[in-house]
């Protein structure tokens, strides 16, 4: 086995599939046993970040809330800063907002209007991608500024949800997790 095989056995083992939260139906991906453990804290952040380490990556933009966790920590390790990407009405200066479309009703992300300039290039990540629909509402921010868009980072894909077809067909993605089930 090699030492990234290694590595995701390691981090695989240390999630937590939560049946039925927050609703009935919903197979959810905790992931703070991984979190709490230093070994594999660093880990995680050094398996999302390695696939980008020559990407030039400037800022990573990480998706409210659980993105927030580990984008700093990939951020650093590619020498990049760290942008949030909020739910509406959460950032103080002009924002740049778009909204998508959940399975009830919409939702809305925001990014600061001065944080992504043309000399960027812009890494997004989140903990989980599941339909895709936050990635893709992300991405469109991006292109609503003049940075470049990099690619995207996820900790866990929801194989079965088919997430990656919901991004640019030309974005590099990467999945440290990949798992089976929706
Ligand atoms: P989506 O927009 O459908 O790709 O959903 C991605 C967002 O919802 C991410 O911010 C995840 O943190 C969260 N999410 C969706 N499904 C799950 C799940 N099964 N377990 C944990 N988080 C999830």
């Amino acid at each position: 086995m090699s030492s990234v095989d290694r590595s995701a056995d390691a981090l695989r083992r240390a999630l937590r599939t939560i049946p039925d939260f927050p609703e009935p139906g919903i197979q959810f991906q905790d992931i703070t046993p991984l979190l709490a453990n230093p070994n594999l804290l660093a880990r995680a952040a050094d398996v999302l970040a390695a696939p980008f380490a020559d990407a030039g990556i400037t800022q990573v933009l990480g998706v409210e809330s659980r993105g927030f966790i580990l984008a700093p920590l990939i951020a650093q390790r590619l020498g990049a800063g760290f942008v949030p990407v909020r739910k509406e009405g959460k950032l103080p200066h002009d924002t740049i907002t778009t909204s998508y479309e959940l399975e009830y009703g919409t939702d809305t992300v925001e990014v600061h209007a001065d944080a992504l300039n043309a000399d960027d290039h812009i890494l997004i990540h989140d903990d989980v991608i599941a339909t895709g629909g936050t990635a893709a509402a992300t991405a469109r921010l991006v292109e609503q500024t003049e940075a470049a868009l990099a690619g995207f980072s996820f900790l866990i894909a929801l194989a079965d949800l088919n997430g990656r077809d919901a991004l640019p067909a030309d974005a590099a993605v990467h999945t440290a997790l990949p798992v089976a089930g929706a």
